[in-house]
Formats: structure tokens, C-alpha cells, sequence
């Protein structure tokens, strides 16, 4: 629809300077030193989430590392998605590998190149923008909620529990999952 492509063109310089920013802050979840940046991460997640249209968005605690949940429910007798994500990257070492620093993203040929840029905090990223698009655009006909958690890079441990605790907050017709490959296509237009 022309109204998303309109608000998408006029905001991608935002867009793209605060997925940067998410991006500076090594959220590396299999190291206890980034413990900080793991809840300073979960914290940019939520807000970004509270800034994009979530009516309610919370930092919860898990036995880990924090997940991060946000809704947007328009009217409970719609449909409702689930986007899953991740915020925590993978440790960085050998750090001699990497061409630009892992935590200050580079564009290169029109890609950002950070650590997470791919792996998934450009993906889930562009959910939130998608829900922010069709938030401050009238255009929402589903609820949406969001579960970003910080424990996939070390395999998930405490999202089983956290789940099954939090059953009726999560419920939803459909999962989408921005844990997967990007499509670049509509970049390029
Ligand atoms: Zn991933």
C-alpha cells in the first residue's frame, strides 16, 4: 500500500540509525560479563516496541537472560500473530577475523555488517518497523505480539518454562518467526 511505502520512506534513516544503535550494544549471551549490555539490550528491545505502537511491552525475568514482550491488541475477537525473535548474538572471538568491529555496524554495498545485523536483530527489527508502519498508519486488522528473547544463542535453556508460565499472555493464531534468512528485495526499489 502506498501510506506504508510513504511512512516507510519518510522514516528509514530512523529506521536504520536505531537498528544501529541496537546493534552497538553487545548483547552476547553465552559470556557473564555482558551480562549489563544483555539487560540494556532487553531494555532499547522494549522501548523500541513501546515507540512503534505496543500498547504494553515488559522486560520479564526468566531463569536466564530476560525476554522481552510487547502487544498490540486491537480487538481480542481478531486474530492474533506472535513474532519470535532474539536479541542475544554469538560471542565474537576471533576477534583478528573480523574486517570491521563487530560492534560498530558498517554499511558496505548497502549491508550492515555487525555482529546480530543478520542473526536477528535486523530481522526482528523489521517486524517491529512493520508493526510501527502499520500502527501509525490506521492499517493494523490483527493483534500482534512480540517475544524476543535473549537465550538462543545458548540454546534456549529457560524458554521452555518461560512459555509454559506465561501461556495465556502468549497465545495466538499464528507464529511468525524473524529468526530466518532475509529477503532484500524491496530494499533495492
Ligand atoms: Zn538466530
Amino acid at each position: 500500500m502506498q501510506v506504508w511505502k510513504d511512512y516507510q520512506e519518510k522514516n528509514k534513516d530512523r529506521f536504520l540509525n536505531e537498528m544501529m544503535d541496537l546493534l552497538r550494544i553487545p548483547s552476547v549471551s553465552a559470556k557473564s560479563e555482558h551480562k549489563a549490555d544483555m539487560l540494556k539490550c532487553a531494555e532499547a528491545v522494549k522501548k523500541s516496541l513501546l515507540d512503534a505502537g505496543c500498547s504494553k511491552a515488559e522486560v520479564m525475568a526468566t531463569d536466564g537472560h530476560p525476554a522481552v514482550y510487547g502487544e498490540k491488541i486491537i480487538d481480542p475477537s481478531k486474530p492474533t500473530v506472535l513474532v519470535y525473535g532474539h536479541y542475544d548474538v554469538q560471542p565474537v572471538e576471533p576477534l583478528d577475523l573480523w574486517k570491521n568491529p563487530p560492534f560498530e555496524p558498517t554499511i558496505i554495498d548497502g549491508k550492515v555488517f555487525a555482529r546480530g545485523s543478520a542473526d536477528d536483530k535486523g530481522q526482528f527489527y523489521m517486524h517491529v518497523k512493520a508493526l510501527e508502519i502499520l500502527s501509525k498508519t490506521d492499517s493494523m486488522t490483527t493483534n500482534i505480539k512480540f517475544l524476543i528473547e535473549g537465550e538462543e544463542e545458548v540454546g534456549s535453556p529457560n524458554l521452555g518454562k518461560f512459555v509454559a508460565g506465561n501461556k495465556d499472555l502468549l497465545k495466538a493464531d499464528v507464529i511468525l518467526i524473524s529468526d530466518s534468512s532475509i529477503r532484500s528485495l524491496s530494499w533495492q526499489r
